[in-house]
């Protein structure tokens, strides 16, 4: 279900069996008011503004709308096309032979899936996103479709011997695409695929915004580590038969979220995703510099490198968000498939916590905690309604249960004036 609920100037009063605001208790029989477009106020019981027109949803629960804070919208038509894999870089070399046979994003074969994917990712409770782009199609696309996000504009050159022109190529196709709700910013790939001069050349951009913002794919295979400390194994390999190794490059000795920190590419305002591989001192910095670790489980396990430690992410204290990854390495874009996923990795996991990182901790990643991620006033009233079972006690722990997009309806209110701060 979907659809828009308008409201006058009195405003809007939604009602449900209960209300999860994320960052405090749920609120049995709650309630939120909604005027224009934004939270007024939200409380319990009858103690609710009586002028306002009201909706009752009955046996629900009334939360903030998820953020995705990682996927790939242009890799969305190769849905079932590449095969879960035991071995990174063979689904690598999946991806990689499917991708050069098929160069052209805007075309038609590949727009109508990203579409669809947009209108999936929304049906199923996601209201904000930090897609991955190549060619940069997505960013009209998720303008057009009234879904706030960061773009982050991927680049990758492990050849790379002077980044800043690189660079500054691609920044000046950025504002032609922003908007209102899409920022649109350079991002590097990973470490295996990214120099040092390029990865240099990014972070001196990304660090003269006035709100540094960027991402980059950390620890996901251990072959990646192999390379970083030893030089070696099946990605030297594999760069050496794609032509791009360089025989003056030396692996940096250490894993990859040190190197990355050492060279300042990772800082408050990283989106560092993935990180099945890292250390517990690794994770620990993470933490200290204020970084944002996105865990994609079911990609993780898709693409061969095992489930992420989800516990060790937890106990480090690291600000955590979670992503689908793409349909090349995901079944859907459904985050609620992830909480269901991140619980059985977490058992013992408040289940208040592992909501907050597909709330929350999303959208202060991408910057939109001023309008997104938990219900308070003022924020904006992109809202979900799920379906609960009537008489449960613990709303939070259903909705880590595996919420299908039929028992979600999104109560994006009309009246919306925002933007990106
Ligand atoms: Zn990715």
């Amino acid at each position: 279900m979907s659809g828009a609920v308008t409201s006058g100037p009195a405003g809007r009063l939604l009602r449900a069996a209960w209300v999860c605001p994320i960052d405090r208790p749920p609120i049995r029989d709650g309630w939120v008011h909604v005027v224009e477009g934004r939270i007024a106020a939200l409380g319990q019981g009858h103690d609710a503004p009586a002028h306002a027109e009201a909706d009752d949803l009955g046996a629900a629960a009334i939360l903030p709308g998820l953020v995705n804070a990682h996927t790939h919208l242009e890799l969305s038509w190769l849905r079932d096309r590449v095969l879960p894999s035991r071995d990174f870089l063979e689904w690598v070399g999946q991806l990689m032979r499917l991708r050069t046979s098929f160069e052209r994003a805007d075309d038609p074969a590949a727009m109508t899936p990203m579409a669809e994917a947009v209108a999936e990712m929304r049906a199923s409770g996601t209201v904000a996103v930090g897609d991955v782009a190549n060619a940069l199609v997505s960013p009209a696309l998720l303008a057009s479709a009234g879904m706030p996000a960061v773009v982050f504009h991927e680049l990758m050159g492990f050849g790379v011997t002077d980044g800043a022109p690189v660079v500054a190529g691609a920044v000046a196709r950025h504002a032609p695409l922003a908007s209102r709700d899409v920022r649109v910013v350079p991002a590097p790939h990973a470490p295996f695929s990214v120099s040092e001069a390029l990865f240099t050349a990014i972070r001196d951009v990304v660090r003269s915004a006035p709100r540094p913002l960027t991402s980059v794919h950390v620890g996901e295979s251990p072959a990646e580590v192999e390379l970083l400390r030893t030089g070696g194994g099946p990605w030297r390999e594999r760069l050496q038969a794609l032509g791009v190794w360089r025989d003056d490059w030396h692996p940096p000795g250490r894993g990859p979220a040190d190197y990355l920190c050492d060279l300042g590419v990772i800082t408050r305002g990283t989106l560092v995703v993935h990180g099945v591989q890292l250390t517990d001192a690794e994770l620990a910095r993470l933490a200290a510099v204020g970084a944002t670790l996105v865990t994609c489980p079911r990609s993780n396990v898709w693409v061969g490198v095992g489930a992420p430690p989800l516990e060790r992410f937890l106990a480090s204290g690291v600000r955590l968000a979670v992503g689908t990854d793409s349909l090349a390495s995901a079944p859907d874009l459904n985050l609620f498939a992830e909480l269901q996923m991140m619980r059985g990795l977490a058992p013992g996991a408040p289940a208040r916590r592992l909501l907050a990182a597909a709330t929350e901790g999303g959208a202060s990643a991408l910057g939109l905690e001023a309008d997104l991620g938990t219900l308070a006033p003022g924020k904006r009233a992109a809202l979900l309604a799920v379906r609960l079972p009537a008489g449960i006690t613990d709303p939070e722990e259903a909705l880590l249960g595996g919420i299908v997009p039929p028992a979600v309806r999104v109560l994006e209110t009309a009246g919306y004036h925002g933007g990106h701060p």
